[in-house]
């Protein structure tokens, strides 16, 4: 993916005279409206034209790290006075900007990257302010899940955003085994330190059969977007160290009415069976427990095991 952008753009002397420009500015920004504008995911030309035309005449921008949106920024050729709001202060900031707006202020209000609110800051600011009765208004633009969503060929009616999981192991493998029977497509945020043993506890909730994509970098330079059955998943992985660095939104294919529930129960078995017990003997516990078929037991045993490698 291309990333040759110059180090300022002056979007302002840019646009100035394009009909296009002339557009954006000639709609209405409604004052005493806190304004949530979604920033780049990774490449820095992902921002709308109404983005950066409101960042230019608001009056202040909150932000979740005034480091980043300053370079963001900078970059465009903006400068304007910035708020701290992250996790910890949302609350008490919320008091500031709602001040503010009542003082018929424009007020931006950005993350680090994407969509404000979603595994990211922002949603108790709006919440208060929509709570004080003051207007919030959304600029649209680059948020992970939908870009990954988008790209990943899992035919989807429905998704179902999950986030991060739990770090703890017990959190978030109760919280997989409660998604077994979603029909949806599952979208999870990962940290790349996280990223193998997360996947191995969704090959252990979900089964070898279900077709995973790890969405990697996405619009950067190394952007990668993998898809294959979780039983591969790992081997992907492994196949390359960088896999354990970057950005990454992991989607699940939801359960499908062909996949039968035995199976996955039995799938379920085995993976905890199969860390204590030899394939044979695993499929003999199990077929004991779900009063399945050894033989087919003992394929689908099989099968977790080479997958895990
Ligand atoms: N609010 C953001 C959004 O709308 O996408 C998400 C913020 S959340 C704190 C950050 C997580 O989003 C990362 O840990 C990763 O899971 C995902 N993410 C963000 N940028 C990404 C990218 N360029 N490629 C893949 N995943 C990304």
């Amino acid at each position: 993916m291309s990333q040759e952008t110059p180090t300022i753009l002056p979007i302002q002397p840019i646009l100035a005279n394009s009909a296009i420009m002339e557009a954006v500015t000639r709609q209405s920004y409604p004052a005493a409206t806190l304004y949530v504008v979604a920033t780049p995911i990774g490449n820095v030309c992902d921002i709308s034209l109404r983005a950066l035309h409101l960042l230019s005449i608001a009056d202040a921008v909150a932000c979740e790290d005034t480091r980043n949106t300053a370079q963001l920024m900078t970059r465009y050729g903006l400068h304007k006075p910035l708020i701290s709001a992250h996790q910890h202060n949302e609350r008490e900031v919320a008091d500031k900007i709602i001040a503010r707006l009542q003082a018929g202020e424009r007020i931006a209000l950005v993350s680090d990257a994407g969509t404000p609110g979603v595994s990211d800051p922002g949603a108790k600011i709006v919440d208060a302010v929509k709570k004080a009765g003051l207007q919030v208004s959304p600029l649209p633009g680059a948020s992970a899940a939908i870009s990954a969503l988008s790209a990943s060929g899992l035919i989807h009616d429905q998704f179902y955003f999950v986030g991060f999981l739990p770090a703890k192991a017990g959190q978030r493998d109760t919280l997989l085994q409660s998604l077994i029977n979603v029909p949806a497509t599952m979208i999870f945020y990962e940290a790349p330190h996280r990223i193998l043993e997360s996947t191995q506890a969704m090959l252990n909730a979900f089964g070898a059969g279900r077709q995973v994509v790890f969405a990697r970098e996405l619009t950067k330079l190394f952007e990668e977007i993998h898809r294959c059955s979780l039983g591969e998943a790992q081997a992907w992985l492994n196949a390359d160290s960088h896999r354990e660095k970057g950005e990454y939104v992991v989607l699940i294919e939801g359960h499908t009415s062909d996949e039968d529930n035995d199976q996955l129960e039995a799938k379920r078995i085995l993976a905890i069976l199969l860390k204590e017990c030899s394939v044979k003997q695993a499929a003999l516990l199990a077929a004991q427990i779900t009063g399945q078929k050894k033989n087919a037991l003992y394929d689908l045993a099989l099968e977790l095991k080479n997958a895990e490698g």
